[in-house]
């Protein structure tokens, strides 16, 4: 693996080492949980990360504690980045999770350093920070105490309910600076979810989370991510998403179509002819050779879910009794690779 590499070499990597050479812990365990998952531990070197091509995003620094993810969704964009490490981009990203164990003590050392101005930092925005590994690694109490005593703002982007562990810091964060959340909620169809978001708490556990938020004051907003085309984009699909995400509470709903970059693309195709073999065809015209459906398919998108958001009422004016006081705050969006995070590619939550 790449780290073994720098284990002989500690020198000779061009890119910004993620962590120390001597560090790399491999653990199994056997809670039915963690059942044919490997855990990477290591100690990070850095671990607030600049993000290439911030003027397009609305924040500059990400935190990212994992890399791979349980999740399992298979369109996942960050696939490719553990093909860096010398890990299987397909099964292996779901199963080979790499862990900074140091995370919440870097995280307070660089957030103190002289010439860190306070700038606003993005989680889950890579890989998902509230995904099962987090249940036993506990990284994120530190992480968002950390912020927290420095009144450092920041945002939270997942499809985990463990973060409903941690409202209670949140709230107390959220008393000092500002603090967005926003869950990641693509469709509601339950058989569409089970087969293409395997490891991931279900939409209506996750909506779930959003409306804790509502309810705590902080809000929450959903990025409807991502909106499959011809599997999750029926107009009464999509009127169903909406529906539901409004009743939540949603302070925000900020659709996503499917992107479908190298490393996604692949095994994301695999799993569709597999599945649904009648739509490979339909794909490869949507799509072509891009990553990207075309715009006019984006527009309609966009139009029809804000036309839903309107009616459904989705946003602060929605009157949701004593939800009405959270402050909106901007949705977390996939962010291009950190800098000292070489490899590392958009991810979708
Ligand atoms: S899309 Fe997000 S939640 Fe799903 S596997 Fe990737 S990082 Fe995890």
């Amino acid at each position: 693996m790449r780290w073994n590499h720098l284990a002989e070499n500690p020198t000779a990597a061009a890119d910004p080492a993620l962590f120390s050479a001597s560090a790399v812990t491999t653990r199994t365990f056997d809670a039915p949980e963690f059942r044919g998952i490997t855990f990477h531990e290591i100690r990070a070197r850095s671990i607030l990360n600049r993000v290439p091509g911030a003027s397009q995003m609305p924040f500059e620094w990400t935190v990212n504690p994992y890399r791979g993810c349980t999740h399992a969704c298979v369109y996942c964009f960050a696939r490719k980045t553990h093909g860096y490490l010398d890990l299987d981009t397909g099964l292996g990203f779901d199963t080979q999770i790499v862990v900074k164990i140091n995370a919440p003590e870097l995280l307070r050392r660089q957030l103190a350093a002289h010439g860190w101005q306070g700038a606003h930092v993005a989680m889950g925005t890579n890989v998902d920070c509230y995904q099962r590994a987090e249940g036993r690694y506990r990284l994120m109490p530190g992480i968002i105490e950390a912020l927290r005593d420095r009144a450092n703002p920041f945002s939270i982007l997942t499809k985990g309910t463990l973060i409903l562990r941690d409202l209670p810091l949140l709230r107390q964060a959220a008393e000092v600076t500002d603090v967005g959340i926003s869950v990641s909620v693509g469709f509601t169809d339950c058989e569409l979810w089970r087969t293409v978001e395997p490891g991931t708490p279900s939409p209506e556990r996750r909506l779930d989370v959003v409306r804790a938020f509502a309810d705590s004051g902080i809000g929450c907003g959903v990025l409807m991510a991502p909106v499959i085309p011809f599997l999750g984009d029926r107009p009464d699909q999509l009127r169903a998403t909406v529906r539901a995400i409004a009743s939540a509470g949603a302070s925000s709903v900020t659709p996503l179509v499917l992107h479908l970059r190298p490393g996604a693309r692949e095994w994301f195709m695999a799993w569709l002819a597999r599945t649904h073999p009648h739509l490979v065809g339909r794909y490869e015209r949507l799509y072509g050779d891009g990553a990207y459906a075309p715009r006019w398919y984006q527009r309609r998108i966009t139009r029809q879910v804000h036309e839903l958001a309107a009616e459904f009422g989705v946003g602060p004016a929605a009157d949701r009794g004593g939800r009405r006081g959270a402050r909106p705050q901007p949705t977390p969006v996939p962010t291009p690779a950190p800098e000292s995070e070489r490899g590392t590619q958009l991810t979708l939550l």
